[in-house]
């Protein structure tokens, strides 16, 4: 008998009508003989409700309680999901992450999961039974709630995947999977049906908020194969996947780009050992996150200019931090507000050569400069004017016949 997890984020619950579409899903896999763990989400907005409410009480709410508190809205929506299945004739309810125990470390709200005992689950899938658990948390050392971060619902779903030794982990989702790049942004995107882990944490932190990155790099280092899918509309979804079986010969598997980047400049600092530790050191203290850095070859041996990238928000405290920096001297500072990162993602590059060049090239024909180029080894990414941005995508998507 096969074991799938079916893991259901908050938008999939968000209603009475949809809970009852998601136990019709529920139910078709049980008909069809499958061993079914599910995982579930709150119903969509109801953590954010939590977090206001506690903000309203306390600006320094207490961390425990806070995840007692935010802990609340898995529990509703398995028992509204436990109820119903119960109604249409299933055998199930609902557990609490304390009562399997799904175990946790680290710090409240931001725990991870080392640990789920899986013995009395087991048990009742034995009986026939469909254990509907609550995402995003678990009990510490110290037998208190904690939660995972926000979205962690499907990093629950692939520990219990993981733990229970799981055939399939199923996320379902208010999109029917995982775009070649913004499908709001881009009639021409399309769906991709395999995408590599890799791939899929660059896409992921790149800004495509189909899956929490974590809960991908869970995934990839316990091998548990992904499907997205949509709880809205039956269609194939995505696979996200370490395995190379039947994976078409795509050179790039999806195009994406960021929003609010902002570009500074140092001109003429003094070369020498350290200088760039010495710039980025109050900025990583100030937790500014630094993105792309070039630094030019100094032609005289003695000055440089250096570059990089970080978000708008961060601009104005980043500008008086660099003007406060008594280790560093230059000769002006320069910036820029409105740019963006755009980025070809696919595991092909590695065994292709000439993408650079041809990403190179289609920005020049359509008269896009380049400010910053960064490679990685499955990645390619260039700094551009913002107003670029959309005619950027659009020429790569073209180029690297994706459309
Ligand atoms: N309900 C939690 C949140 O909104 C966890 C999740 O949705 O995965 O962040
Ligand atoms: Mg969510």
């Amino acid at each position: 008998m096969k074991t799938v997890v079916l893991k259901f984020g908050g938008t999939s619950v968000g209603s009475i009508e949809r809970i009852k579409k998601v136990c019709k899903i529920i139910y078709s896999y049980k008909s069809k003989k499958n061993n079914v763990v599910v995982i579930s989400s709150a119903m969509s907005g109801v953590t954010n409700d939590l977090v206001k409410k506690s903000k309203l009480l306390s600006n320094n709410f207490n961390k425990a309680e806070y995840d007692a508190l935010l802990a609340t809205g898995e529990q509703t929506s398995c028992a509204l999901i436990a109820g119903r299945l119960n109604h249409i004739g299933l055998k199930s309810r609902s557990w609490q992450s304390w009562q399997i125990p799904i175990i946790t470390e680290g710090p409240h709200s931001s725990a991870r999961i080392n640990q789920v005992i899986v013995k009395e689950l087991k048990k009742y899938l034995k009986d026939g039974g469909t254990p509907i658990i609550t995402g995003f948390q678990g009990i510490n050392n110290r037998f208190r709630l904690t939660t995972i971060g926000r979205s962690g619902s499907d990093a629950t779903a692939i520990m219990l995947a993981k733990f229970i030794k799981a055939d399939e982990c199923i996320i379902y989702t208010d999109v029917d999977g995982v775009y070649t790049t913004d499908p709001r942004q881009h009639k021409k995107a399309k769906k991709i049906k395999k995408i590599f882990y890799d791939e899929m944490l660059e896409m992921a932190s790149l800004g495509s908020k189909v899956m929490q990155p974590s809960s991908v790099q869970d995934a990839k280092l316990n091998n548990i194969d992904i499907k997205v899918k949509s709880s809205f509309i039956s269609k194939p979804g995505t696979l996200i996947t370490g395995s190379t079986k039947t994976f078409s010969n795509q050179i790039i598997t999806g195009i994406s780009s960021t929003k609010n980047d902002a570009k500074i400049t140092i001109v003429g600092v003094k070369d020498k050992p350290g200088i760039a530790a010495s710039i980025f050191k109050p900025l990583s203290k100030n937790l500014i996150n630094v993105d792309m850095v070039v630094q030019n070859i100094s032609l005289n041996g003695k000055e440089t200019d250096m570059t990089f990238t970080i978000k708008s928000d961060d601009l104005k405290k980043t500008e008086k931090l660099i003007k406060q920096n008594k280790k560093i001297s230059y000769k002006k500072l320069s910036f820029d507000k409105d740019v963006s990162k755009v980025s070809i993602i696919g595991v092909g590059m590695i065994t292709t050569p000439g993408i650079t060049y041809r990403m190179f090239q289609a920005l020049a024909l359509k008269k896009i400069n380049i400010l910053v180029i960064s490679t990685s080894e499955i990645k390619i990414s260039v700094l551009i004017s913002a107003k670029h941005v959309k005619k950027a995508v659009s020429v790569l998507h073209k180029e690297f016949k994706l459309d």
